[in-house]
């Protein structure tokens, strides 16, 4: 692995953390949390730095329906008082992308407490936040470390945990979906970056059976396959690894959500109803003869640039000017040459893709696992009516410069 920020998984991180600050001469600090992390975790840090007479401000945010927006950072911003501070993130991942924005912004470095094995994002250097409405990912820094305190990831609600086990599986399909693209489109790619990718699905596959129980293997196996995942986005310098036509089918619907502010949707659990989908996808592609793709591929049709266009006016208006901006693949797909030169490439590379399909699990795997983790395995479990589910499924690719499975989809018929 590369030069990654130290981790601690286990029953004494905070002890952890205060010998780290002893070797770092860190002696003040700003502890981030909501009222609920404060409540199973953040208070016993606060206590552990204040036994050592360090000087620390604590900012406990309200927990229920706490956003990375304006309201929250300001309030934060608000109790900085300018001296450096080591800010000190309680949480999973909202508070940790407001304490990512805010002591980046005031020239403060952070450690990260989490407190869920619900997201990947504890490693990450983005934060998305939403400022006047508008939601956006916004570069700040990593934490300089990150200390597990295993029983608390344990006692996290089990949904949340459940959760986090499907955006890990999503890695079997997003790392595919990555290496399609490189072979088909000709983006960059890292065969180690890949492998790491995979790993992190597999390490949470291995405990799938206990997630359930909360148990501390499990637990443990979840968060290395979270910072596993993170570093994999960390490393390449985007999400590419971690996120590919599954998670595109899912921002969907949390874009429905955002903008209907409806509650209650978990990305997580989005994703994996996702990877059901795009898994089955897989499955198809893997029964597909080189023959039979040639023909598929002679017989397909797609629909020209302005058609294209005109339905994404009909459908996503209220993003239509960024996916247009965007150039989609599907969009230049309707260009005679490059849809032959695609087509070329697709055929020559059929036995490596059929390589890389071979590593995706059956989707009926992918379901028994998620219902086992106690995480939705079908939209409507999430809420979603058919039509906003067809809309993600039909629309998900324009999202990302990605030769995703959902591409190669339309292009055979499945
Ligand atoms: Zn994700």
């Amino acid at each position: 692995m590369r030069g990654h920020m130290p981790i601690t998984i286990g029953d004494t991180a905070v002890e952890e953390f205060l010998e780290f600050c002893r070797k770092g001469g860190y002696r003040k600090f700003l502890l981030v949390a909501d009222s609920n992390t404060f409540r199973v975790l953040g208070e016993r840090v606060l206590k552990a730095i204040q036994s050592q007479n360090w000087d620390v401000i604590q900012v406990v945010l309200e927990g229920e329906n706490l956003h990375s927006d304006d309201f929250a950072l300001m309030q934060v911003f608000k109790a900085d008082d300018q001296e450096e501070r080591l800010y000190v993130a309680v949480g999973s991942g909202t508070i940790t992308d407001i304490t990512r924005f805010t002591s980046h912004r005031t020239h403060n470095l952070f450690v990260s407490f989490p407190t869920a094995a619900s997201v990947d994002a504890y490693t990450s250097v983005n934060a998305p936040v939403t400022i006047g409405g508008l939601k956006g990912s916004i570069y700040c820094h990593a934490p300089i470390a990150i200390f597990t305190h295993l029983p608390t990831i344990c006692a996290a609600p089990k949904f949340l945990n459940a959760s986090g086990f499907g955006d890990l599986v999503s890695k079997f399909t997003s790392a595919s979906d990555w290496k399609i693209t490189h072979l088909i489109w000709g983006v960059d790619f890292d065969e180690e970056i890949y492998q790491r990718a995979l790993w992190a699905a597999r390490r949470a596959c291995e405990v799938v059976d206990i997630i359930h129980k909360g148990t501390p293997e499990s637990m443990r196996a979840m968060m290395e396959g979270q910072f596993a995942s993170g570093f994999c986005m960390a490393d390449f310098g985007n999400s590419t690894p971690a996120s590919g036509g599954e998670h595109h089918i899912a921002h969907i619907w949390e874009m429905l959500w955002h903008w209907h502010e409806r509650k209650g949707l978990y990305h997580g659990q989005a994703v994996g109803v996702s990877v059901v989908i795009t898994a089955g996808w897989y499955d198809k592609l893997r029964v597909l003869s080189r023959e039979e793709a040639k023909q598929r591929l002679e017989r397909v049709n797609i629909p020209t640039a302005e058609k294209q266009k005109a339905l994404i006016h009909e459908h996503l208006a209220r993003i239509e000017k960024e996916i247009i901006e965007h150039n989609p693949i599907y969009i230049q797909l309707s260009d005679k040459q490059v849809f032959m030169n695609t087509k070329e490439k697709i055929l020559s590379q059929w036995e490596q893709i059929q390589t890389i399909a071979a590593q995706v699990p059956p989707a009926v795997q992918c379901r028994k696992w998620l219902k086992t983790a106690g995480s939705p395995t079908i939209p409507s479990e999430l809420g979603i009516s058919e039509e906003e589910a067809r809309l993600a499924i039909d629309y998900g690719h324009y999202l990302r410069e990605r030769f995703s499975i959902a591409i190669l989809r339309k292009l055979f018929g499945f």
